[in-house]
């Protein structure tokens, strides 16, 4: 059955990082029995200047037709001042949730071609590869009661609630689960069950899905340890499952140990595995329309669209087989290169991937 992919560009640099992985995708129809089928439609400001709104319906209605979604980026100066629900941003949030995309996974991954960008030592990051799953849709920053409050003694109180149901921890476990099986079947659930309850079922949950899955093994690591951990021997991780404030702050933590934002690609999934797939990175206006963006975000996106969507997890290992192998060919975009290191353009740079596949 043919796959559907859904392209949304977006503003800045989006439209020109989305087709150089859509040149991915036509090569591996072409050459590699890639069988999908690819529409477009408008998100963000582009959407708001064509149609009027940030997420029209009728992008809506094809997300939801679609197996997968590839998204560029979303927003500029252009639309910051305009009212609040015209916001591109607002776009994306409002996809995210009609979709009910709940589990955030990002890669962190270094080419060793790339050790020199990382502020760390390249003994401690060259060849990491791992994947933080975050929960994206639950925990402190939706929980009930929140608010602001003034107290007895008259002084002024902010409150969250952290709150995990059973069925919000089983859903994203298996998605961790899922995703460990995929690759080297290691899952650190990452928690605080010393201190907070929410957390102690959180473990029990974990425990209790791991023997549904006996090709990965599951540990256990409290959250400022796994901080610690993260900086000082990253490569002990493969898959890293935790809840959304944890993930918020860890996941940004594994992206910096790579030290290039032109290089990390996102994917938030749904229970069917249907996602959304996307670049770490902004719209980058600043850089926009000059060919000087780094699209290997994007086409590592597209990477894990292939891997967790279109269960194509051998045309993903070949779409990275063939980023790496730009880098060790030399090519980089501005962004990744050393000083007096020569450039290539974004286009170029699309190129090159094509004709590494
Ligand atoms: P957002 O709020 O959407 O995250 P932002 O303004 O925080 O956007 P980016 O748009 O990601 O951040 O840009 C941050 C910096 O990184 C900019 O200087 C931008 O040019 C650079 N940058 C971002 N993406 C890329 C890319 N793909 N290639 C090269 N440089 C990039
Ligand atoms: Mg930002």
């Amino acid at each position: 059955m043919s796959h559907r992919i859904l392209i949304l560009p977006g503003d800045g640099i989006g439209p020109e990082i989305v087709a150089e992985a859509e040149k991915v995708v036509t090569a591996l129809q072409a050459d590699f029995g890639l069988d999908a089928e690819v529409e477009h439609a408008r998100l963000g400001g582009q959407a708001v200047d064509a149609e009027g709104a940030p997420l029209p319906e009728s992008t809506l209605a094809r997300a939801r037709e679609a197996d997968a979604i590839l998204l560029g980026a979303v927003g500029g100066p252009k639309w910051e001042a305009i009212d609040r629900p015209l916001r591109p941003e607002r776009g994306l949030l409002a996809i995210r949730a009609e979709l009910g995309l709940f589990a955030n996974l990002r890669p962190a991954l270094l080419f060793p071609e790339l050790a020199g960008a990382s502020a760390l030592r390249p003994e401690v990051v060259a060849g990491l590869d791992m994947l933080i799953v975050r929960e994206l849709t639950g925990g402190i920053y939706f929980g009930e009661p929140r608010g602001l409050r003034i107290r007895e003694d008259g002084v002024r109180e902010g409150f969250n609630t952290l709150r995990y149901g059973e069925d919000e921890i089983e859903r994203i476990g298996r998605a961790a689960f899922t995703a460990a099986q995929r690759r080297n079947g290691r899952l650190c659930s990452v928690d605080k069950a010393n201190v907070l309850e929410s957390s102690e079922l959180w473990r029990e949950v974990m425990e209790r899905l791991a023997p549904e899955y006996p090709d990965v093994s599951l540990s256990h690591m409290y959250v400022d340890n796994a901080a610690m951990q993260l900086v000082r021997a990253p490569k002990q991780f493969d898959v890293i499952v935790t809840g959304n404030l944890f993930g918020d702050i860890l996941s940004d933590c594994a992206a910096m140990l790579t030290g290039s934002i032109g290089m990390l690609p996102s994917a938030s999934l749904d229970e069917t595995g249907k996602g959304l797939y996307e670049p770490v990175h902004g719209s980058a206006p600043d850089i926009a329309g000059r060919d000087a963006a780094n699209p290997l975000a994007t086409i590592l996106s597209l990477a894990m669209l292939l891997r967790y969507s279109l269960d194509e997890g051998a045309l993903a290992d070949r779409v990275e087989a063939a980023v790496g192998r730009v880098l060790g060919q030399g090519l980089r975009t501005p962004d990744i290169a050393g000083e007096g290191e020569p450039v290539v353009g974004t286009t170029a740079m699309g190129d090159a991937v094509v004709a590494a596949l």
